[in-house]
């Protein structure tokens, strides 16, 4: 098969597009970012990198042509996002995601559009299913766009559905595992990775009573090969995720014992991490039953297993990332 994967060259698309070309499958990856985590495949004759914006609708609409299946990966994700640029989360995240479907319409190609656990807000009844309300709060606080944004994609692809393209929704929950991002940004597991490496005390927000599920990437990638490949996932949303919850204190104490250094906690108030900007939620944990059923994956590696792998990746890759 030909699978189109925009946003091919950030965390989770590298992976989806290593586990396509293990099938034997042929890869476009349209992609705005560098090519740090797909170098190991740009020699090989299947994969193929085109470095360009799914705000380009030219280069999209020839790209989907050409594919039997579309994964729309492409997104600006990350907190520092959600609050330093709001605009450009809107507009890339609701502005390219109308472009991917509008072309792959054109041409019939089946999307999965990668959304997020984010869109369930800070909703207060644990655990999500994925028809359960989102609660989300004030338009001026920047946080909720990114929500917001991937809301309005899910929106749009069931608008499409409606009129008979085949889509699948995905939500992510947290997931980790090595080329998640640079060491110091983008989530809280590379920014305690970054002090961990440069031995400072890692920075936990609050009490650190917050939880998430952190979900390791193959588990992650099992499931979204699977939403691509089977029929019965089309018109659905899943939550893609493992249930154990963590709270973010015993994350940090996790991350220090695996990592086998001595580094202690500081908790920091929210405003010294993100500014005014930034709300946190409070707990978040995916409701898995329609993943197990009908993708049949169990997202089930163990944060252990899962951050031992991860922080020997970072240690290794340093901040050459
Ligand atoms: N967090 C923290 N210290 C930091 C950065 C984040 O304790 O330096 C917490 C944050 O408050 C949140 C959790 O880590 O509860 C997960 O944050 P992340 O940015 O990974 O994304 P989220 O799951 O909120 O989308």
């Amino acid at each position: 098969m030909k699978i189109l994967i925009t946003g091919g060259a950030g965390f989770l698309g590298s992976h989806l597009g290593d586990a396509f070309l293990k099938r034997g499958d042929e890869i476009f990856v349209l992609d705005e970012a560098k090519d740090f985590k797909i170098r190991h495949n740009l020699g090989n004759p299947k994969f193929h990198y085109i470095r360009d914006s799914i705000l380009n609708e030219e280069i999209l609409d020839g790209l989907i042509f050409k594919s039997d299946l579309v994964y729309h990966m492409a997104a600006v994700v990350g907190v520092e996002h959600y609050v330093g640029d709001p605009y450009n989360v809107l507009n890339v995240n609701i502005n390219g995601t109308q472009n991917v479907l509008k072309a792959a319409f054109k041409y019939n190609k089946k999307v999965v559009f990668a959304s997020t656990s984010e869109v369930y807000g800070r909703n207060p009844n644990i655990p999500f299913s994925e028809d359960d309300d989102r609660v989300l709060g004030s338009t001026k606080i920047d946080r909720w766009c990114y929500s917001t944004s991937k809301a309005t994609g899910e929106h749009f692809c069931f608008a499409y559905h409606k009129i008979g393209l085949p889509v699948v929704v995905v939500r992510y929950f947290n997931v980790y595992g090595p080329r998640l991002d640079k060491i110091d940004v983008g989530r809280i597991i590379t920014i305690f990775m970054g002090q961990i490496l440069r031995n400072e005390p890692l920075t936990v927000i609050g009490n650190g009573m917050q939880t998430r599920c952190f979900t390791y990437i193959d588990d992650a990638i099992k499931a979204t090969v699977a939403a691509g490949l089977l029929k019965e996932a089309e018109g659905e949303i899943f939550n893609i995720g493992n249930n154990k919850e963590t709270t973010i204190k015993e994350l940090a104490e996790k991350m220090i014992e695996v990592s086998r250094v001595k580094n202690s906690i500081r908790h920091v108030t929210k405003e010294e991490v993100y500014g005014e900007s930034y709300e946190d939620i409070q707990r978040r944990v995916p409701n898995t039953d329609r993943m197990k059923n009908i993708l049949k994956v169990d997202a089930d590696t163990s944060l252990e297993d899962g951050l031992r792998i991860t922080i020997e990746w970072f240690k290794a890759i340093g901040n050459k990332y």
